[in-house]
């Protein structure tokens, strides 16, 4: 008996928040995020306070600390730290100049790449090679390339709408580059910034050597420094560059996945987890990537909480460190759910930065693609309109093989390759309603997915 009147109420109260009283909850949690400050301030304060929060560094540990606290005061019922084994890799100084007889001597806007190995402290000096791809490399062959520098001059295609295909199609110079030069004798490379911006930062991101080749040092310049540089070898062929990059890897260290969560009133052990990653470039204020991404996730506990909302299912805020060299804060998150047996229902990130939002990606086929597109009718008052199939996110990704929902919260993403991974990411990129209107968004998908078990 007990059980079939809590099965009529179950119902009633579903059918009740079906129609106006979820279009009311949703009006809520957009309300109460467009009236409040508390995301924009912690973005402030993770900008300002914790720059550079490549995992390992002092910064990263003030970052998890903040965010802690942040989620204990969002109201969170509980709030604990991951330990997470991390890289431990540190920039030195840099130094970058190229040389002609004909046309002078230039300072170049250089980046050293993570997980790059560095110079002597006196530098190297060479000729400059430049090349598009890596067929080239293989025509020009070993005795050409061999003791030169090669400048990898691939631009990003601007006329691609989807700023993260033009990214993907320039990137493997800044990834593999290295050591593919390595194979034919280079002694370091030099690669252009992958943004669609002509301007003087350079954007940095990892490079990996792959097994078997001599590690040589591999840096990005700005986009205006790599026209500059491609005009004078034109010009003067017999161009040279003198590089000085004395950064450094030192052994494994130590850091924290950051997680609060929000205790699920029928269906606590079910998990529904709203990430982004905490760590950042150290030479970058990390704001659009991805401490947006983080406060939009606390945000998201304190909008509940505020509002009084109770989901059936437990919700996390996850800060996940260690995204940007290796990833393994996304993997110890699943894998550790993976040996407790966790269901984990689904997972939202928001990593391609904190602009206004156009919709959301699911990793979904079928029958249950169709049912989350349908949500799109919720969001329509907020010109949230893209619900469609695609990917989401590197730290929720490990979570796939539990067969969790995975989402990708997709803001407009026409600017963010003018700031992701250079100094050129601050606090003052980001508009505090694009980043309200994002919390929001996030927030209620999760709250739809979660009542009505899509
Ligand atoms: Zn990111």
């Amino acid at each position: 008996m007990r059980i079939i009147i809590t099965n009529i109420l179950l119902i009633l109260g579903i059918s009740l928040l079906n129609g106006q009283d979820t279009e009311k909850v949703i009006k809520s949690i957009f309300d109460a995020a467009l009236t409040d400050q508390t995301a924009y301030k912690n973005l402030e304060y993770l900008c300002k306070n914790t720059k550079g929060r490549l995992p390992g560094s002092a910064a990263a540990a003030e970052a998890v600390e903040y965010t802690r606290q942040a989620l204990i005061k969002a109201g969170a019922d509980s709030v604990w730290l991951q330990k997470v084994p991390v890289p431990h890799w540190e920039r030195g100084y840099e130094e970058c100049r190229a040389i002609s007889h004909i046309l002078g001597i230039e300072e170049l806007s250089i980046s050293a790449l993570g997980f790059s190995v560095g110079t002597s402290a006196d530098g190297l000096l060479a000729g400059v090679i430049e090349v598009k791809d890596f067929d080239e490399l293989k025509v020009l062959g070993k005795q050409k390339i061999e003791g030169s520098i090669v400048f990898f001059n691939r631009a990003v295609d601007n006329t691609l709408i989807n700023t993260f295909a033009a990214y993907g199609g320039a990137v493997n110079q800044r990834t593999q580059g290295a050591s593919e030069a390595s194979k034919y004798g280079a002694i370091a490379v030099i690669v252009r910034s992958a943004t669609n911006a002509l301007h003087d930062f350079p954007h940095t991101g990892v490079t990996r050597y792959a097994d078997n080749v001599t590690k040589i040092p591999a840096v990005a310049v700005s986009t205006v420094d790599a026209e500059l540089l491609s005009r004078w070898l034109k010009k003067d062929p017999s161009t040279k560059i003198s590089l000085i990059s004395t950064c450094k890897n030192y052994p494994d260290t130590w850091s924290y996945n950051v997680i609060g969560e929000i205790k699920g009133s029928t269906k606590p052990n079910e998990y529904i987890t709203n990430g982004g990653h905490l760590d950042s470039w150290d030479i970058s204020e990390g704001a659009h990537d991805d401490a947006g991404g983080c406060v939009q996730a606390i945000e998201m506990i304190r909008l509940y909480k505020t509002l009084n909302i109770k989901p059936k299912r437990t919700i996390r805020a996850v800060m996940f460190m260690n995204e940007e060299m290796s990833g393994t804060g996304g993997r110890e998150y699943a894998s550790e759910a993976s040996a407790k047996g966790e269901v984990h229902y689904a997972a939202i990130e928001s990593d391609r930065g904190v602009m206004s939002p156009r919709g959301f990606a699911f990793e979904a086929d079928g029958e249950r693609l169709e049912k989350l597109k349908s949500l799109a009718k919720w969001f329509a008052p907020y010109n949230i309109r893209d619900f469609d199939k695609g990917g989401s996110g590197s730290d929720v990704s490990p979570l796939r093989s539990m067969g969790t929902l995975l989402i990708g919260y997709i803001p407009d993403v026409q600017r963010y390759f003018y700031y992701h991974h250079s100094a050129n990411d601050t606090f003052d990129k980001v508009n505090i309603r694009e980043l309200q209107m994002g919390s929001a968004a996030s927030a209620s998908l999760l709250y739809l997915i979660d009542l009505l078990d899509m």
